[in-house]
């Protein structure tokens, strides 16, 4: 942050603070501040990430288990699909996280890109 806001109590510098859920600023002398509502930075995030799973011949039955979960079609269809072609599903941060999530869960051989820049455990 460049900006620079002062106190209104005693003029010293304001600090930006960032917790989970909130952030806002925070004077370091007398405690005085404000908390703005955070907006995750996942949901504000306009770069569409593409998930690929390389194409397979013989699919993890993990990985067909997670594809199944996430289209909610069956295995037959889940291993048809990763046998066909790559897997590809693109996306905002928000609508592709699921995915990203679930294949590392399931130890899938996946790729994303650009690289997925969120911590897949906490994002919500
Ligand atoms: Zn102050």
């Amino acid at each position: 942050m460049t900006e620079t806001t002062c106190c209104e109590k005693c003029g010293e510098l304001m600090e930006y603070y960032h917790e989970s859920g909130s952030c806002g600023m925070l004077c370091p002398k007398c405690g005085w501040g404000w908390a703005t509502t955070y907006f995750s930075p996942i949901k504000a995030d306009k770069t569409v990430y593409t998930v690929t799973i390389p194409k397979t011949d013989r699919p993890q039955l993990n990985v067909i288990k997670c594809l199944a979960k996430l289209r909610q079609c069956n295995y037959l269809e889940a291993k048809s699909l990763l046998q066909s072609s790559d897997f590809v599903i693109s996306g905002k941060a928000k609508e592709i996280i699921k995915y990203v999530r679930a294949f590392s869960e399931f130890g899938a051989d996946f790729r994303t890109e650009p690289e997925f820049p969120y911590d897949i455990a906490e994002a919500e």
